[in-house]
């Protein structure tokens, strides 16, 4: 009898797409609203750093403390570090597994093969108390050994010291030309997560899956060849001692003007570059509230800077960076537009430099290259900033779910990107290409689901980045309205700012706030690979008028037809468009004066068509 009950309850298990999705237990760490939970902890790690950027040998020295604080419940008897640099060391994982490079739109290329360089850090001492800790690097992670179990709120200091050679090509996250310019993200020893639900989060860095960081402050002395120029996370705390009467100056006029100051000029950019100045500059800059540290140092840079509401935005670049004239004003842009949608950027400045480095985030300091074209220019800058957001304040595990972090931002992105080019063709029609994405990338067969990790993913740029942004605008857009999404995904924001959600934190502050069931949504979107099955039953032109202005990538004469598509879902109903949605169906072809219903009819199948 109980094997009877036992089969019959196998087969009644709910199949349903529609069935709850398994999350988690809620925990008191983790409510079931998906709001952290009344004991909900996370640890701190703060830094002080000193290091030396050696031109001569292009060798980073470091030395400094790390205060580190168990707040959790369990006492640790030992503590796990991430060495980034050992991607580039002899027989390195990543090497050993061949990891592809990853490859975005535009022919963008992040190699972390390092391009043949071999490198990796050295650490030099990692003690506490006076005494050198037992260590074990497992490639990019190291466990430390503590003296004795760290019990709950208490904490523990440790003395470090490293160094390790620079890349040319740091797999897209450090770099440098030369001995004259360099980009420094990764560059000192990160203490790894401990959190709630992984406990030590020790997934390697492989290349593709980024970073995973308690939050702390952050108190570093930089000490670089004199006559460069150093930007970093934080604020400068020895600006009388490093700046020229010339350069206050002109910072001073950045927070009473509304213009664009440049700081230093193309051609006093151009002298630094041959200037020799002999010695050593140390740079002091304090940070409090973020969960890395990056820097980047040169000779010969232009120096761009403007305020908003009291922020600083600071540009630097290359007199050849010609694009970046402009860069300023573009960060500025959204930086004010990402206040508003998301919630008032929290630090004193945000700095942009120009580089080496295809696109790259850290607190208060982007890494974008130079593009020629205006959109892309706009796309790149406003995409590292969006994540002063998402991870920088929503401190997501960027290892293990990179769509919590570059598909928030993407999703932001596209509403960053129409509003700055709002009333242009590019602006009114930049989201489209997330169907072309689709169309091209979602391929049965082929398709990874969203979940799954970024080291694993073939086609990053559509599984972490795309494919959420196009989940989040249909979410917004055609399931919950506009106004209940906007509210929910600023209290996700808010709840989880300088902190660590995960997937099921996300799912029930949407839930909760909106009131809808999604569970449907996220297992389709998030964890399968599902499909859309639907047809264009018909299509009716409901006006044609010829599109008078030429296309600017053609000369062709076109026209612009409204069209009222009807579809069906395996012929059980069917629906026209609501009339609001109307102009997402705007189709354009050649003009044309007879079968111009059967040809919108037959290009419009082929373009509906979802199989
Ligand atoms: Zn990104």
């Amino acid at each position: 009898m109980f094997l009877l009950l036992l089969a019959l309850q196998q087969s009644v298990a709910d199949s349903s797409p529609f069935r709850a999705l398994a999350l988690p237990a809620a925990t008191p760490a983790r409510s079931a609203s998906g709001a952290p939970g009344p004991r909900y902890w996370q640890q701190r790690a703060d830094y002080t750093l000193e290091a030396t950027l050696d031109t001569a040998t292009n060798i980073l020295r470091g030395k400094g403390r790390i205060y580190y604080v168990n707040r959790s419940p369990d006492a640790l008897e030992y503590v796990w570090v991430q060495l980034d640099q050992n991607l580039f060391a002899p027989g390195s994982i990543s090497a050993v597994l061949n990891q592809p490079p990853l490859r975005f739109a535009g022919g963008v290329v992040f190699d972390f093969s390092g391009k043949g360089f071999v490198g990796g850090i050295t650490i030099d001492r990692f003690a506490a108390a006076g005494r050198p800790l037992a260590t074990k690097v497992f490639g990019t992670m190291m466990r430390v050994e503590l003296p004795r179990p760290l019990g709950p709120n208490l904490r523990i200091t440790f003395d470090i010291a490293w160094h390790f050679p620079i890349p040319p090509y740091g797999g897209g996250r450090m770099g440098r030309v030369g001995s004259h310019f360099y980009e420094l993200g990764q560059w000192y020893p990160r203490m790894a997560v401990y959190d709630d639900v992984h406990g030590w989060n020790t997934l390697p860095f492989l290349g593709a899956g980024e970073f995973y960081l308690e939050f702390g402050d952050f108190d570093v002395s930089l000490t670089v060849p004199a006559g460069f120029l150093v930007t970093a996370t934080g604020a400068l705390a020895n600006p009388t001692a490093i700046r020229t009467p010339q350069e206050r100056a002109r910072l001073a006029r950045a927070f009473t003007s509304s213009q664009v100051v440049q700081v230093i000029t193309r051609q006093e950019a151009i002298a630094n570059a041959t200037r020799r100045v002999p010695g050593t500059q140390t740079w002091r800059f304090t940070a409090s509230g973020v969960r890395d540290f990056a820097w980047a140092a040169g000779s010969g840079l232009r120096w761009d800077a403007s305020t908003w509401d009291g922020i600083l935005v600071q540009t630097f670049y290359h007199p050849d960076a010609a694009p970046w004239e402009e860069a300023n004003a573009m960060v500025r842009f959204a930086l004010k537009h990402f206040s508003g949608a998301l919630g008032q950027y929290p630090w004193p400045q945000v700095s942009a430099v120009e580089g080496l480095i295809e696109g790259m985030e850290y607190p208060m300091v982007i890494y974008c290259p130079s593009l020629q074209k205006r959109e892309d220019q706009y796309w790149v800058l406003m995409h590292e900033l969006g994540h002063q957001w998402f991870p920088m304040q929503v401190g997501s595990d960027e290892r293990r779910y990179p769509w919590m972090d570059e598909g928030l931002n993407t999703f932001a992105d596209y509403d960053a990107a129409e509003a700055f080019f709002k009333g242009t063709a590019y602006g009114d029609t930049v989201r489209r290409e997330l169907l072309g994405a689709y169309a091209a990338t979602a391929v049965p067969g082929t398709e990874q689901p969203m979940i799954t990790k970024p080291d694993e993913v073939r086609q990053l740029y559509w599984t972490a980045y795309q494919k959420p942004a196009l989940m989040l605008s249909i979410l917004r857009e055609a399931v919950v309205g506009r106004n209940e999404f906007d509210r929910a995904f600023r209290e996700y924001t808010r709840r989880w700012k300088g902190k660590h959600p995960q997937p099921a934190d996300f799912f029930r502050t949407i839930s909760n706030a909106t009131g809808r069931d999604l569970d449907w949504f996220w297992r389709n979107w998030i964890y399968t690979t599902a499909r859309l099955d639907q047809a264009v039953d018909s299509v009716r032109a409901s006006w044609i008028r010829p599109w008078t202005r030429c296309a600017p990538e053609t000369t062709r004469r076109s026209c612009i037809y409204r069209i009222e598509p009807r579809w069906s879902c395996r012929s059980r109903w069917s629906c026209a468009t609501p009339t609001a949605r109307w102009r997402r169906a705007t189709y354009r072809s050649r003009c044309g004066t007879s079968g111009v219903t059967s040809r919108i009819g037959w290009r419009a199948r082929s373009a509906w068509r979802v199989r």
